[in-house]
């Protein structure tokens, strides 16, 4: 028996990494499933912790069981299905990586991305990415995001891959770590992956995952390790992660800024929609709460209200 770690799952067959440097093939035995009922496409992820006995014939190995886990991380494997992919286990902190063009990121995208690394509690960085493309009401733009969302308590970054600024402080926080970087097709996720391990070839400027959309994801994050120490997870879009399971009445806990004024209400179930005495509404009124944050708010907790119809 070995301990490994997984650094790339693909439904059935498993890279698994053996006293930090030897990758060897393994399938699974028996079932594993993970609590709560819920219905996943593969057992274990990139991050996770497993033993596992190799075959002295084939010299393939085994996973025979999964070290407990830190956290991991769910999404849709399709959009209309019930079933979830892991996509990563173990995740110190995810990187965000946004722009502002070519493409632009919805900040909706963002906040619900955002919801469900508070629900993980993973710390989360947002790196705005391509600001050598921004005019002055991008850069304006790009200001403002950093304003809003540092003032949330979110680490924000504006940087440049392609004239290599901004980045560099990342590297402390990577280091050692299990890093998720996420993003929508196009920010430069595999850009980035490239520069912090030269030795890697990622493909980059692939077709848009949009494409892809409501067809069943085949794709599967890998793990790459840093020269540096630590790995970074890709994970390939951000549509649909999340959390398997989100009330209404309890989304608000994962917007920080809206949580914490949410104390002052009048009503302690109020859900900050329209009730009488609302301190989260007076607080976008009076714009200590930005807008744009309690519109992705609201219309999160719609969603929530059609699924119940
Ligand atoms: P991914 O889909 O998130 O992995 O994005 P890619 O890394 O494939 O990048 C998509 C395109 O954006 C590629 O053509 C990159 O060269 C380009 N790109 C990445 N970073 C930057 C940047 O900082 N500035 C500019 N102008 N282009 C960038
Ligand atoms: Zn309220």
């Amino acid at each position: 028996m070995q301990k490994g770690l997984i650094i790339k799952s693909t439904g059935s067959r498993y890279k698994v990494l053996v006293d930090g440097k030897d990758v060897i093939q393994c399938s699974i035995k028996g079932k594993f499933r993970i609590s709560g009922g819920i219905r996943t496409t593969n057992p274990v992820a990139a991050g996770d912790n497993v033993m596992i006995e190799i075959d002295a014939k084939t010299g393939e190995g085994i996973i025979t069981e999964i070290l407990d886990r830190k956290n991991y991380i769910l999404r849709k494997s399709s959009n209309l299905s019930k079933e979830f992919q892991i996509i990563a286990s173990n995740v110190d902190r995810v990187f965000l990586m946004i722009s502002l063009t070519m493409p632009a990121t919805p900040m909706e995208f963002v906040d619900r991305f955002l919801v469900s690394a508070e629900a993980y509690r993973i710390p989360v960085s947002i790196l705005i990415n391509k600001i050598d493309l921004y005019d002055d009401d991008l850069m304006e733009k790009a200001n403002d995001i950093v304003r809003i969302y540092t003032k949330i308590g979110y680490d924000c970054r504006l940087i440049s891959l392609k004239e290599k600024t901004g980045y560099q402080e990342l590297y402390d926080l990577m280091k050692g770590k299990i890093t998720l970087l996420s993003g929508n097709s196009g920010v430069g996720k595999s850009s980035f992956i490239n520069i912090l391990n030269p030795s890697l070839s990622v493909k980059t400027g692939e077709v848009s995952e949009y494409h892809k959309q409501g067809k069943h994801i085949t794709t599967f994050p890998e793990m790459y390790e840093m020269p540096f120490g630590g790995y970074v997870i890709d994970s390939p879009g951000i549509r649909g992660f999340g959390l398997a399971d989100m009330h209404k009445e309890e989304i608000y806990h994962f917007f920080p800024e809206i949580f914490k004024v949410s104390a002052n209400c009048k009503f302690h179930n109020c859900i900050h929609i329209d009730e009488p005495g609302c301190a989260v509404l007076e607080a976008v009124e009076s714009g200590e709460i930005e807008f744009s944050r309690y519109k992705s708010y609201f219309n999160m907790v719609m969603d929530e209200n059609k699924k119940y119809r």
